[in-house]
């Protein structure tokens, strides 16, 4: 028999056959109307999911790109801006705006922990920061941050608001404009269930405003090009073609379950998969909370290496689970659970687990995880 394989990373995702399909169509031209058509729906249903009314810029990149499509249109050297960190991709925001030149504040919390308005306001106190970037789900840690808490501190100090949601888009609830969040990245490969390509970044007016008096070079990145010829449904470059196809799919099968039982479904997945794994002994990196539904992070027992359990995995069952990250490396193992997922994609990884880490020795409670998270998971979700 050919190998199974199981992908239960956070990201990239496992893929649904119609939006694997969509990718085997014939290549279109982009300036055509087959394309144009897509092209128009496409970006309708990402401001549905997006929750805005303003434009949802696309760029074929990774969710990087989109990332720094944020700071080159909004921060110009020597600007200062605040950046939140609680892990990798905050971290990430921290590397890049100083890349650009801007004078940074960087709010630098420890791996794991859950930023909160508090922590902001000292720093949003002392003055000056035009910008503030955030994480919405940190993926190397599992948080998921209260970002409608931490946009509102950051506007009554009138800055404008960016936010990293490239692994929680499409998982956990994120209102664009009724937050008033300015500015919201994310990529195709996550909760979206298309394959990595694919960048988006909506904008308020006054994220536009902001990025036409910034000095930084751009040329690809440029909102303004970008946004002009998405007017017209002209991409000012050639799209990966395919992959816009595919996302127009998957957008449809995300809108068609309807974004609010897509959440619940995610937080019940968080919860059974939380629930499993300490039925059987380990201990959560993660919070224990309904909000972590992207990715739960578990601590490797004690005397056992993740990254050997994490390969092993791989070798013996086709089951892709995620190492941590950083210092976090062969510390953590982290099983995502975000985009086309249901509570057997979390049985199957928690079984799987109980028999790797059982045989490395740890003191594991064999055949209660999976009954567990089967419970958990019949509970009713509270988002
Ligand atoms: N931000 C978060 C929270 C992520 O999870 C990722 C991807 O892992 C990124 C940013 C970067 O996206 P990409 O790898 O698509 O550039």
């Amino acid at each position: 028999m050919p190998e199974k394989r199981y992908l239960m990373t956070p990201g990239p995702t496992p893929v649904p056959p119609e939006v694997l399909a969509a990718l085997a169509e014939p290549v279109v031209h982009h300036r055509g109307r087959d394309f144009r058509e897509i092209y128009e729906r496409c970006l309708a249903r990402l401001r549905e999911v997006y929750r805005t009314e303003h434009d949802v810029l696309l760029y074929t990149s990774s969710g990087t790109g989109a990332f720094e499509s944020a700071v080159a249109n909004l921060t110009s050297p020597g600007d200062r801006v605040l950046v939140v960190s609680a892990g990798s991709f905050g971290e990430r925001w921290a590397a890049m705006t100083r890349a650009y030149g801007a004078d940074v504040v960087h709010l630098r919390l420890d791996w794991g922990e859950t930023p909160e308005p508090d922590d902001l306001r000292p720093a949003l106190a002392a003055g000056g920061a035009g910008v503030v970037y955030l994480v919405h789900s940190e993926t190397s840690t599992g948080v998921v941050a209260d970002v409608q808490a931490l946009a509102a501190v950051a506007k009554e100090a009138g800055a404008l608001v960016v936010v990293d949601a490239v692994s929680s888009l499409g998982a956990v609830p994120l209102e664009t404009d009724a937050w008033g969040i300015d500015v919201v990245v994310s990529g195709s490969q996550k909760a979206l269930m298309c394959p990595p390509g694919l960048a988006f970044v909506s904008v308020s007016p006054a994220a536009l405003e902001a990025a036409a008096r910034s000095t930084s070079p751009r040329f690809v990145l440029d909102w303004e090009r970008t946004r002009a010829a998405q007017a017209k449904l002209d991409a000012p470059f050639t799209p990966a073609v395919s992959l816009v196809r595919a996302l127009d799919v998957a957008l449809g099968l995300l809108l068609d379950e309807g974004l609010e039982a897509a959440f619940a479904r995610h937080a019940r997945l968080g919860r059974a998969c939380r629930e499993g794994a300490k039925a059987m002994g380990l201990e959560l990196f993660s919070p224990d909370e309904e909000r972590s539904a992207v990715v739960t992070a578990l601590r490797a027992p004690d005397g056992v290496d993740a990254t050997r359990v994490v390969a092993e995995l791989r070798e013996r069952f086709g089951i892709t689970l995620a190492n941590g990250q950083g210092d976090l490396k062969g510390k953590i193992i982290r099983i995502g659970h975000i985009g086309w997922f249901d509570v057997f994609d979390i049985t199957t990884a928690l079984a799987a687990l109980e028999l790797s880490l059982g045989d490395a020795g740890a003191e594991i409670e064999r055949g209660v995880a999976v009954s567990r998270a089967l419970e958990a998971y019949a509970e009713r979700a509270h988002v």
